[in-house]
């Protein structure tokens, strides 16, 4: 919160960002481990296979994957990873993505676990067919997926089964791989935001995820455009394959084998559908830096820290005639967050009319809108100091007219 940022010369706001991993206000705070990195990895130059091949290694050994392959982003990951599951290693079929006419290219994945996301599938060429139903939402017991759903989806068509990982939404992630392998497809995870803990790194695979797509700009704190895509070799491979700039001639095509077997391929391949999702050496040295630090940091210490200052917030809020505060630290919540509870009429303003003059301020103070439209908003201290968390709760009690010296 100074004057002096590169912001500040650009002329724009900066954000107090209350609002947690949010790729639309910058994402996480970038470890200064992971800045360090990235500015040596800026002073030579080097073969990305090689680096993608260390990377992948390193990506093996964590998440017990059989290799791995650093991504722009966990959506990135999520269109290579689909154009992996529709082409594998056959590079005319790569070089038409994604155009898909007469190949497999079918995704099948629960209807309640569609998202946004979704199109990062579908940019590879993979169409996707929904399962289940929204009956749960319904009280009478009923789940949204069973078992027999996917098996009955799945067919020639199918290249692969999606599965979007939230703690709450079903059905168990080993049932629906023990289903998709029974009939010879691949499981593709979106795990984008589940990290921490440390154990989802390797949980997903464990279930028996073919391949696993993780954010390396959430919980990892890695240069924003990163992500992880962890898997079974031949996948990677692929993905190797449709991502890296391959411009050379077969005489003088020399990739690194334990990435890329250069002789399981008829050809050179031609620049594949996930060339526009460039990474670059230095986001790739950074992203492994910030994952070495995520492995070795005291996770109980930092979520301790979270719900002191998750506290701290509630009760400075508490006081506010027309606010009343609750913490989420459940099954739904990455980190602790102070729910906050607008009457409208005694605060004086509703809960998304607060909402959006904070974010008009300069600097601009984004807090958590999801429930607006029932008359909350959150507060969550994953990406707050002390100092700004107490900077926002004085700008909610200001902008509610009370002022610093008590209400
Ligand atoms: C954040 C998120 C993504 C996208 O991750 P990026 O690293 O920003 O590309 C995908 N899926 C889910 C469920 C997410 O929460």
């Amino acid at each position: 919160m100074t004057d002096d940022t590169v912001y500040a010369e650009l002329g724009v706001p900066t954000v107090v960002n209350a609002a947690g991993t949010k790729t639309r206000i910058g994402g996480s705070r970038i470890r200064p481990e992971a800045r360090e990195a990235m500015d040596r990895a800026a002073e030579e130059f080097v073969r990305l296979s090689d680096l993608q091949a260390a990377a992948s290694d390193r990506i093996a050994e964590v998440t017990g994957a059989e290799a791995g392959y650093v991504t722009n982003g966990a959506a990135g990951a999520l269109m290579l990873g689909a154009a992996a599951c529709i082409a594998g290693t056959d590079p005319g079929v790569a070089a038409r993505l994604p155009d898909t006419e007469s190949v497999a290219d079918e995704i099948v994945m629960p209807r309640t676990h569609r998202t946004g996301y979704d199109h990062a599938l579908r940019t590879a060429g993979a169409t996707i067919v929904d399962v289940g139903t929204n009956d749960a939402t319904l009280g009478t017991g009923a789940r949204n997926v069973e078992p027999w759903e996917y098996a009955d989806a799945i067919g020639e068509d199918t290249a692969a089964v999606a599965h979007v990982y939230k703690s709450y939404e079903g059905p168990p992630l080993d049932e629906v791989c023990e289903i998709a392998h029974d009939h010879g497809v691949p499981v593709v995870v979106d795990a984008a935001a589940e990290l921490p803990p440390v154990e989802n790194l390797s949980w997903f695979t464990e279930q028996g995820a073919d391949l696993v797509a993780f954010s390396g700009g959430k919980g990892i704190r890695g240069p924003q455009t990163t992500g992880i895509l962890a898997g079974r070799a031949d996948l990677i491979e692929s993905v190797a394959a449709q991502h890296l700039d391959t411009h050379a001639t077969e005489s003088v095509w020399d990739p690194p084998e334990r990435l890329l077997d250069a002789d399981r391929f008829d050809g050179v391949p031609r620049q594949g559908v996930g060339r526009p999702l460039k990474v670059g050496k230095e986001e790739l040295v950074g992203l492994l830096a910030a994952l070495d630090a995520f492995l070795e940091e005291d996770h109980e210490t930092t979520r301790g820290e979270w719900r002191d200052r998750a506290d701290a917030v509630a009760a400075a809020l508490a006081g506010v005639d027309g606010l009343s505060t609750t913490i989420e630290d459940g099954a739904k919540s990455v980190a602790p967050t102070v729910s906050v509870a607008v009457d409208a009429e005694r605060a004086g303003a509703s809960a998304a009319g607060l909402v959006l003059t904070l974010r008009r301020e300069d600097p601009r103070v984004f807090v958590g809108a999801d429930g607006v439209d029932e008359g909350t908003f959150a507060v969550s201290p994953m990406c707050l100091t002390d100092e700004e968390a107490e900077y926002v709760v004085e700008r909610i009690r200001a902008n509610l007219g009370v002022g610093d010296g008590g209400d």
